[in-house]
């Protein structure tokens, strides 16, 4: 078994990207600039945001951090939004999710000007995503394709089943796991809660990607052994042996799921760390995509 290692690939990416950004301003660029916009205080939330800025630092790009509370209202936030759309010292508009519940994340998402749309949720880039035209892919599936492409993972002719149809996760990786490029070729099936016999389909796979959201959810027995896994979820669990009481698990049984596949990515530092990497190079595209629109 291999461990997929989200810090080394990420630390490989980043150094690439901090070399762009150098090479980018040598050449009369402006850093990339990333607004990220977070309601209200969920600490995961606060948690994935605060990363996302660090990272900004550590890679020589502006960060602008706007904080609501949880009570705005969603016009309130489109206007933001839209300020930040036609403010042309920010590249990439990110808005943290979920959202209230009073807001709705479909609007609020769609009033970013696609142009900006670094996590590359809006409605434009997901259709030009599924078109196969270049556009910002949505940063979790984005940092999966790194990652498999950083192991040179052929993943042609394979069966992969894509457990999850999130907007954000699942549905993005189905089409960009079966479009016909490596990374990619591969034959996908998708499977989401109303799935039957969810254990024979994953018995059948050579991949495997769980974006469900349940801890230690994909079992050994649902692993054929030298399967690929790479494990999305990120679950907080009681640990008592823990300081903090808790620690971070997957969707998948690590433990037990480890010694039977191939190569694995660990939670924590896996598909996260990969997530960033694929923020940050929409961030960097953003920017110097607007340079060539404003010239
Ligand atoms: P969603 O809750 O939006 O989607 C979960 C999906 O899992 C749904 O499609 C649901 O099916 C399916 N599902 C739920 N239960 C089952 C089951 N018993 N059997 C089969 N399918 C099931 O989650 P996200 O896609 O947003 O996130 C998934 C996980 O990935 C979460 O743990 C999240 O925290 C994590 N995540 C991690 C990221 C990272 O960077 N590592 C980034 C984004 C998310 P149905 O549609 O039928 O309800």
């Amino acid at each position: 078994m291999q461990l997929l290692d989200g810090v080394l690939v990420s630390a490989h990416i980043k150094e690439q990207i901090k070399q762009e950004v150098q090479d980018w301003q040598a050449n009369g660029g402006k850093k990339p600039h990333l607004a990220a916009i977070l309601v209200g205080n969920n600490p995961a939330s606060e948690a994935y945001v605060g990363s996302k800025v660090k990272h900004c630092e550590e890679l020589g790009f502006d960060s602008t951090l706007l904080r609501f509370d949880s009570d705005i209202s969603e016009d309130f936030l489109i206007s933001e939004v839209e300020r930040l759309n036609n403010d042309e010292t920010i590249d990439g508009i990110l808005v943290q999710l979920p959202l209230p519940a009073h807001i709705s994340g479909d609007s609020v998402i769609n009033a970013i000007s696609p142009g900006k749309d670094v996590d590359g949720f809006h409605p434009i880039s997901l259709g030009r995503m599924l078109l196969g035209q270049p556009t910002f892919l949505p940063a979790t599936p984005y940092g999966i394709m790194l990652m498999l492409e950083y192991y040179k993972i052929d993943t042609t002719g394979m069966h992969c089943v894509i457990i999850g149809r999130s907007n954000i996760v699942g549905t993005p990786m189905t089409i960009l796991m079966s479009r016909a490029s490596n990374p990619g070729n591969a034959t996908v099936t998708m499977c989401h809660s109303k799935t039957r016999n969810l254990r024979e389909i994953t018995r059948s796979a050579d991949i495997i990607i769980a974006a469900i959201g349940r801890p230690k959810y994909v079992t050994a027995d649902m692993v054929k052994p030298g399967a690929i896994i790479i494990d999305v979820g990120i679950n907080r669990i009681d640990d008592s042996t823990r300081k903090s009481g808790s620690r971070l698990v997957g969707d998948v049984d690590f433990d037990n799921v480890a010694p039977l596949c191939s190569y694995i990515t660990p939670v924590p530092k896996g598909v996260g760390l990969m997530t960033i990497c694929g923020l940050m190079k929409n961030t960097l595209q953003a920017a110097k995509q607007a340079k060539e629109l404003i010239g």
